[in-house]
């Protein structure tokens, strides 16, 4: 069993702290600085085995060194964003299984938003991190990959089991809704979850680990496939470019 805990890191981000229950053995998925996930461990008297790296954004790896040296942790990421992640001495390839004490992630490779960008697939505890490809209700910008590489990866977290939760980069899901609405002006569920998130979001909830399920109905992006079959890449694609303009 492993359990995960959100932390909330600079304006948006999230890092997420990852313990194996069998083992004890600990990980923090992209932290983009050390701070706030020292004063985290601290908190809850917890080391550090390892960092899991989804991208090298700096703002998902900018605690590697700091946290790596402080606790003997070791970094991991895609082996083709060697030299891009501070700190890296775990080189992953496209669906190899990584070991964090009894729990399994497999390593998907998922290019769009950065052309190293993997997700960690937890599949025995249905959860995955998705860094900035997909976000509750939107997706990454690409960056360096082309929207044909981004809607391949999209559908192949789309293809995860339903329940599987998803683990994002940033907390956007208030900024993401105002898209979705204004592209499903009609869709009153959608409507729906606006006071919600708005109340949860003034407590200072992280609204993250919401399942694959909730993403097909309601992102804008996955939506694609339902809204335009046949022809989803293409209004993905246009999709994107309107979002980078919202
Ligand atoms: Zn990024």
């Amino acid at each position: 069993m492993l359990s995960v805990t959100p932390i909330p890191v600079l304006k948006d981000n999230y890092a997420y702290f990852l313990e194996d229950q069998a083992t004890g053995e600990t990980a923090v998925v992209d932290p983009s600085r050390a701070l706030e996930v020292e004063a985290f461990l601290e908190r809850q008297e917890k080391g550090l085995t390892y960092i899991l790296n989804t991208h090298h954004h700096w703002d998902h790896v900018g605690g590697n060194e700091d946290l790596a040296k402080g606790h003997g942790a070791r970094v991991v990421g895609f082996k083709g964003d060697r030299g891009r992640l501070p700190g890296q001495s775990v080189f992953l390839e496209d669906n190899e299984i990584f070991a964090l004490g009894a729990s399994r992630a497999r390593v998907l490779h998922i290019p769009g938003h950065t052309l190293g960008h993997v997700a960690y697939y937890f599949e025995e505890d249905a959860c995955v991190f998705t860094g900035d490809t997909l976000f509750h209700l939107g997706c990454g910008r690409l960056f360096e990959g082309t929207p044909d590489q981004m809607w391949t990866s999209l559908l192949r977290l789309a293809a995860l089991p339903q329940d599987t939760r998803v683990f994002c980069g940033h907390e956007y899901m208030l900024l993401n809704l105002a898209f979705a609405r204004y592209i499903a002006p009609q869709d009153k569920e959608l409507e729906d979850l606006v006071l919600d998130f708005e109340r949860a979001r003034a407590k200072g909830e992280a609204l993250v680990g919401f399942p694959l399920s909730f993403e097909m109905r309601f992102n804008p992006f996955l939506r694609c496939l339902l809204d335009a079959p046949g022809e989803a890449l293409a209004l993905f694609t246009r999709r994107r470019l309107e979002k980078d303009a919202f």
